[in-house]
């Protein structure tokens, strides 16, 4: 009988404690960490009380009173379960009033909810494009999107992170030999805070015939004069494409969707296995969310307060000696040397009742720590974290 090649191996699941020793090594090993009570600007780890800069509740209505009732109501009425597919069992009217709410929020025709951003976009993906089809992807795109790209069999090409010229160059190529082309990108960038140029990628997408998917994750709620994204911002409401996005960052809850035209719409009805195979979204999910979108038109000045807030941490980090990266929205970061400088930077702060985000390799390719503003911050607390950096700094 043939032995095995490899060095006696300590039983076929050794390997994982192996590749646990490895992420211990570098630096990347991770740990949740309870957070006690309720997300907000101000939160409670381990009993300490934190300023936190680290939510993607970037309106604070996680927390909104008006929020959890609208989901026991719903929970009351609907039951805390959907049950079913949404195409069998699990529909219920909920969902619907959600999904045009989405769509009126987003101003497209149409609307589809999902049980979490990453499945919209794995489904999406796939049921958009196959084997025969190319996509062009961001480097930087966030993690659905690389696996959704994988998932859906297309050839994927990448380019620079927001580098137009490789983008053309990239379509110049390589459109002609595919059937469909679907350019993909986020539209703020989740880990660095900055915006794709979406007018000139829908120009470039327009002159090769191909298709756009912009993830909205970080922008809808955050971005826009109504709070329609950074589609709305940058003025490409118009245009046809494809938007996704979640209701679990500015909107409070949990699940993803997927906005555009009608046809759209209906064609991801009957085409994705991320939606039809799986349980419709809890009807206090999808209650929260409704009331969320309310309370996003009803109280404009949220939105308001978040655009001032992120425009005076900017401003404040920038009188500092730190290497700030170029940020539109409430994500904003400071590039550190590596993984172990960052890992030390976060537990200072902590120490100082400051919460943000040390993010090492894999998740980006350089170790930074990663702020996020929301609208229920005050300035005080603004210029709290900012002393607490500038000491860290000093050393
Ligand atoms: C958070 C996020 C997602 C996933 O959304 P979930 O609803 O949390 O699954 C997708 N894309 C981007 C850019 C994100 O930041």
């Amino acid at each position: 009988m043939a032995h095995p090649k490899h060095p006696p191996s300590p039983g076929p699941y050794g390997w994982i404690h192996q590749s646990l020793e490895t992420l211990h090594r570098a630096n990347w090993y991770r740990q949740v960490q309870p957070i006690e009570g309720k997300g907000g600007a101000t939160i409670r780890i381990a009993g300490q009380p934190c300023l936190n800069f680290a939510s993607n509740d970037y309106l604070g209505l996680a927390g909104d009173p008006r929020l959890a009732a609208a989901a026991a109501t719903a929970a009351s009425a609907y039951g805390t379960g959907s049950t079913g597919s949404r195409l069998l069992s699990g529909q219920r009217p909920i969902h619907r009033e959600l999904e045009q709410a989405i769509a009126q929020l987003k101003g497209t025709e149409d609307a589809i909810v999902f049980s979490s951003g990453y499945l919209a976009n794995l489904g999406t993906l796939a049921a958009l494009v196959d084997h025969r089809d190319l996509i062009v992807a961001d480097q930087y795109n966030h993690s659905s999107l690389q696996m959704g790209a994988r998932l859906s069999g297309a050839t994927v090409a990448v380019y620079d992170h927001n580098d137009l010229d490789q983008l053309q160059r990239r379509l110049a190529e390589q459109r002609p030999q595919y059937r469909r082309c679907l350019v993909v990108t986020d539209s703020v960038f989740s880990m660095d805070g900055d915006l794709c140029p979406l007018p000139e990628i829908l120009a470039l997408a327009d002159q090769w015939d191909a298709m756009v998917m912009v993830d909205e994750a970080h922008g809808t709620g955050v971005l826009g004069a109504s709070g329609g994204g950074a589609v709305e911002y940058l003025g490409c409401r118009q245009r046809p494409m494809v938007q996704v996005g979640t209701l679990s960052k500015s909107l409070g809850s949990l699940g993803g969707y997927v906005t555009g035209s009608a046809e759209l719409i209906d064609f991801l009805r009957n085409r994705t296995a991320t939606w039809i195979y799986t349980t419709g979204l809890s009807p206090s999910d999808a209650a929260a969310a409704r009331t969320a979108i309310a309370i996003i038109h009803q109280e404009p000045q949220r939105l308001a307060q978040l655009t001032q807030n992120s425009a005076y941490l900017r401003q404040r980090l920038d009188q500092l000696e730190v290497n700030r990266l170029p940020s539109e929205s409430p994500i904003i970061c400071l590039q550190v040397k590596d993984a172990a400088t960052v890992l030390a930077l976060g537990q200072h702060l902590k120490q100082r009742g400051l919460f943000a985000a040390a993010v090492r390799p894999p998740t980006v390719p350089t170790s930074r720590l990663r702020m996020t503003v929301m609208a229920t911050h005050t300035r005080e607390d603004i210029d709290q974290l900012v002393a607490g950096i500038q000491d860290c700094f000093r050393g």
